[in-house]
């Protein structure tokens, strides 16, 4: 059985363990009176902030015993990832979280502080006996929100009916379950930044037009790798402007680019990584740097970096870099400042390639602000809860839940269409590994 090798990640004293309170009301009526208590700690340094965590977390993990398994993204604000491991839990990207509940069948709670499709992906591929907790409800996607089922579903039903089976859905782990099972009907396959190329190339090798929702940048820095040139592609809209649009809409010209496109790319993305520019990558490499990017960024910086690749791999490459090192790494803020500090402890350089103290580059790096969401205090509510048996059940996590990120409130499909959305999108999961596994 393959486990979650450990994120090398420490806990030192005067390191801050939450960088940013979250104000009492953001927190579900059954959280508040935990995080009264940890908001009135004098200050966030672990010699503060885990006693009080311990006092609740050790007793729960008692209880709960082996049942129970801690997860949490290298995204997570650097409160989480340090915390998770210290109570036996695993920090991983979203490849390695979506296959735990497949990898450990003994496991029956699986306790998930990232976004909500993440843990929507355990749940999606959890045996019956199986239950996904995510520790803040609201922590939804911004990429996911402009590629709802609402909005996707109708321009997917026009393209099946122009291209029939030719068109194979290749669904990025950051979508519903919804979606994802639009890509199992169709034979297609979800993907994340460490397979993506494997993936579109599976499909590709096949003959199939590739439908690509919903990063756009990804898409096109993967149709490049995958030999893909741009005259290839059709970018259709994003979010609710790409909900309005039609193929009948298009102009004869475009309707003839989309007919002859290899791959259609859906125009959803996030801000956390269009922030970075190929100027941020010179004036880095500039001052001997190495400029590692995640794909998710546009194609022009992810063209002139000196490297590419998944979360895991940006990782990987901080671990591994000799002491004396300098790398500037674009991807999530979060991610950069733990990768810093823990670079830091070997004679390592990490800087965020956004963060330039010269006025001509006024962006700076930011972190992804909805998997914040999920801190100590939730974290402490949700364990005490589940050990006395009381945690809300619109912390649980089933096949087809649709959340509202803002307001926190939950769609549950009936179960008949929960079942059938389960099946569909478990195996374009299953796609997924089977094609992951084959090319490792
Ligand atoms: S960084 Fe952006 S795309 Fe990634 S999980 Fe957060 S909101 Fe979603």
């Amino acid at each position: 059985m393959t486990s979650i090798p450990a994120s090398g990640m420490r806990l030192v004293p005067d390191m801050p363990i939450c960088q940013q309170d979250l104000p009492l009301d953001w927190y579900q009526p059954e959280f508040q009176r935990y995080a009264e208590e940890y908001l009135a700690l004098p200050d966030r340094l672990p010699a503060t902030v885990l006693p009080w965590m311990d006092g609740y977390i050790k007793p729960a993990l008692a209880t709960l015993g082996d049942r129970v398994m801690l997860l949490a993204h290298y995204y997570m604000g650097g409160e989480i990832v340090k915390l998770v491991e210290r109570y036996g839990g695993h920090v991983a990207d979203s490849y390695e979280l979506a296959l735990q509940a497949v990898r450990h069948p003994e496991v029956k709670i699986f306790v998930e502080s990232a976004v909500h499709f993440m843990a929507e992906a355990i749940a999606i591929l959890a045996a019956p006996d199986q239950e996904v907790w995510i520790t803040n409800p609201k922590s939804g996607c911004t990429m996911e929100m402009l590629a709802k089922d609402a909005m996707i579903e109708p321009i997917f039903d026009e393209l099946r009916a122009r291209y029939g089976d030719e068109l194979m859905v290749v669904a990025y782990m950051n979508t519903s379950g919804r979606v994802k099972a639009l890509a199992g009907k169709t034979g297609g396959a979800v993907c994340t930044s460490s397979n993506a190329k494997a993936v579109v190339g599976w499909a590709l090798a096949r003959g199939k037009k590739v439908f690509f929702v919903p990063d756009r940048h990804l898409g096109e820095v993967v149709a490049g790798w995958c030999g893909l040139g741009a005259n290839e592609l059709f970018q259709w809209g994003g979010g609710e402007e790409g909900a309005r649009q039609t193929v009948a809409g298009l102009s004869a010209a475009d309707r003839r680019r989309l007919d002859d496109a290899r791959m259609v790319l859906w125009g959803s993305f996030c801000g956390v990584h269009t922030v970075f520019k190929p100027a941020h990558v010179a004036y880095w490499r500039a001052r001997g740097y190495r400029v590692l990017v995640h794909p998710e960024c546009p194609k022009p910086v992810v063209d002139v970096a000196d490297g590419a690749g998944s979360t895991r791999y940006l990782w990987n490459e901080m671990l591994q870099a000799p002491p004396g090192a300098r790398l500037a790494i674009a991807t999530e803020g979060h991610f950069v400042r733990n990768a810093r500090e823990q670079a830091a402890l070997r004679g390592v350089e990490v800087v965020n390639m956004a963060d330039i103290p010269a006025p001509e580059f006024a962006a700076i790096g930011c972190g992804c602000a909805t998997m914040s969401r999920n801190d100590p205090p939730h974290l402490v509510a949700i364990l005490d809860l589940l050990a006395k048996g009381r945690a809300p059940d619109l912390n649980r996590v089933l096949a087809g839940d649709a959340v509202n990120e803002i307001t926190g409130t939950r769609d549950r499909l009936p179960a008949d269409e929960r079942t059938t959305i389960a099946r569909d999108a478990r195996r374009a999961l299953e796609k997924m590994i089977e094609v992951t596994e084959r090319a490792s």
